[in-house]
């Protein structure tokens, strides 16, 4: 994945794999991995890059500080 696409980020520890995101991109870009993390949830993963940022999976997120959304502009993301 290059830098300068529209990407969210999933902080693996914050995340309780309710599957909200997943249902809330328009785009299909997140999916729940096999992985576990220390809570014992199977928590959620960005996995295509076809992203618009639209920010709907941050939004939608119960779990404060979960997802980052990082729209590309023409000065870089931000
Ligand atoms: S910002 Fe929008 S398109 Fe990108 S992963 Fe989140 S919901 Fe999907
Ligand atoms: S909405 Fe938040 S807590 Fe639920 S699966 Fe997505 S990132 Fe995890």
């Amino acid at each position: 994945m290059k830098n300068d696409e529209n990407r969210m980020e999933i902080d693996p520890s914050r995340c309780k794999g309710c599957g909200v995101c997943l249902r809330a991109c328009p785009r299909n870009c997140i999916v729940l991995g096999s992985d576990i993390n220390n809570m014992g949830y199977q928590y959620a993963r960005f996995e295509h890059n076809n992203c618009i940022a639209c920010g709907l999976c941050f939004y939608s997120c119960p779990e404060f500080g979960a997802i980052k959304v990082f729209k590309k502009t023409s000065k870089g993301l931000n």
